[in-house]
């Protein structure tokens, strides 16, 4: 689960990490109130979205030569009209993809005069089993390009869980950072902090571009946080600061029916129960010369209202120009799925070619409910005919 950059400085502030003062808005009007609260002169105007490279990104309805989605104001009149100028527009940046996103949230917060900025990550190694943090001299807008062009200047260390953040480590940024005195000691006691909230609160990755220097001071200018979603029920506190419009719709629908759905590319929609079968299915359509428009495991326990979410979920992308139904009946009987796959497909009124390939108990009564079903089912007897079938459907149908 990702959460936006107002919302993961207040909790890293809460582990004592420096943030520059902010307030969050809503409306043109609250964005100025924010201004009003802050010390001032200068205040910063950030797009609040779950992407990043907004300073560099364009609104989708301002000009090209428009400013981007973080801008710097020296009033509080800057402030309105740099508001009006994002909420309710479409912020595009390396990260979004040129769909872009709306802009619907604005945080207001001071504006500092940095002096050099600096990265710092943290995130879970899978390869060693342990946190990484990662950090370079070279902070700031491009890290993709330094880590692509100048992968020398950048540095990973690890933590072992069992022993936890040790004062090394903390020394080790620093280095890697080329810091020293007073700015070093800052930088191992902000290392130490973050470590503590990743910890703390089940985090995936935090990542701080930049972390600045100003006056003498390190602070934290930019972060992005996400949780572990398998965690999420030892935090409930986390859980409001879901923000439900930054996810995608169909996503959002499958995760309320406990479907694992994941969005592709192609047009033949799969609806399949366990992981594995659903990579085999995916698998094999490729190898037949077609895509996939999904990944989407039913799970164990295919009910009817779950198969019938799943197809409403498929056939709501347009993309779609077929579904494969590919379902295994251990536990579950072949002639229940073939009874909720017949209802579903009478429900939503199915106008895309359907093939079934079903497997396990009681299969021929399953097969012959959909037979009798009147509905235009091909049925298919493994999982190399059902991917012929389907991918013929669909190019029979163009
Ligand atoms: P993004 O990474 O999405 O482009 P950032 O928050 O990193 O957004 O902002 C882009 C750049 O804007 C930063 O690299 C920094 O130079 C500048 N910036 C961000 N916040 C502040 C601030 N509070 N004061 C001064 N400059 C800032
Ligand atoms: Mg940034």
């Amino acid at each position: 689960m990702n959460i936006h950059e107002y919302q993961a400085k207040e909790l890293l502030a809460k582990f004592g990490v420096p943030i520059p003062q902010g307030i969050a808005a809503l409306t043109v009007d609250e964005a100025v109130a924010a201004a009003g609260k802050l010390p001032g002169p200068l205040y910063v105007v950030k797009s609040q979205i779950h992407a990043g490279g907004r300073g560099k990104g364009k609104f989708k309805e301002l000009a090209p030569e428009a400013k981007g989605g973080v801008r710097l104001a020296k009033s509080v009149d800057e402030v309105r009209a740099h508001a009006t100028d994002m909420l309710g527009n479409t912020l595009v940046t390396i990260q979004t993809g040129d769909a872009g996103k709306q802009v619907n949230r604005l945080y207001v917060t001071d504006g500092v005069d940095i002096g050099k900025e600096y990265y710092l990550s943290m995130l879970v190694d899978r390869a060693t089993g342990r946190i990484a943090i990662v950090a370079s001299t070279e902070g700031g807008m491009d890290i993709e390009a330094v880590a692509h062009d100048t992968p020398e200047k950048i540095f990973t260390i690890t933590v072992d869980p069992v022993a936890g953040f040790q004062p090394h480590h903390g020394r080790a940024v620093a280095k890697a950072l080329a810091l020293s005195g007073d700015l070093a000691k800052q930088c191992q006691t902000l290392t130490g902090q973050i470590y503590a909230a990743f910890v703390a609160l089940d985090c995936e990755q935090i990542e701080i571009n930049p972390l600045a220097e100003s006056g003498g001071k390190l602070m934290v200018l930019d972060t992005k946080m996400s949780f572990d979603g398998n965690a999420m029920f030892r935090h409930p506190e986390l859980v409001p600061l879901r923000d439900e419009t930054e996810e995608d719709a169909m996503e959002l629908e499958a995760s309320k029916y406990d479907l694992a759905y994941i969005k592709l590319d192609g047009d033949i929609g799969c609806m399949v129960n366990g992981a594995g079968l659903a990579m085999a299915t995916m698998d094999i359509i490729k190898l037949n010369g077609a895509f996939p428009a999904n990944f989407l495991d039913v799970g164990g326990g295919a009910s009817k209202e779950k198969v019938t979410a799943a197809f409403k979920i498929i056939l709501a992308d347009p993309a779609v120009k077929g579904i494969l139904v590919n379902i295994f009946g251990g536990i579950m009987r072949c002639d229940i799925i073939a009874e909720g796959v017949v209802a579903a497909a009478r429900e939503v009124k199915l106008a895309v070619p359907l093939v079934v390939r079903l497997e396990g108990t009681n299969v021929a009564e399953g097969k012959k409910i959909m037979a009798e079903s009147g509905l235009p089912i091909v049925s298919a007897d493994n999982l190399g005919d059902a991917a012929q079938k389907i991918v013929a459907e669909v190019k029979k149908a163009a």
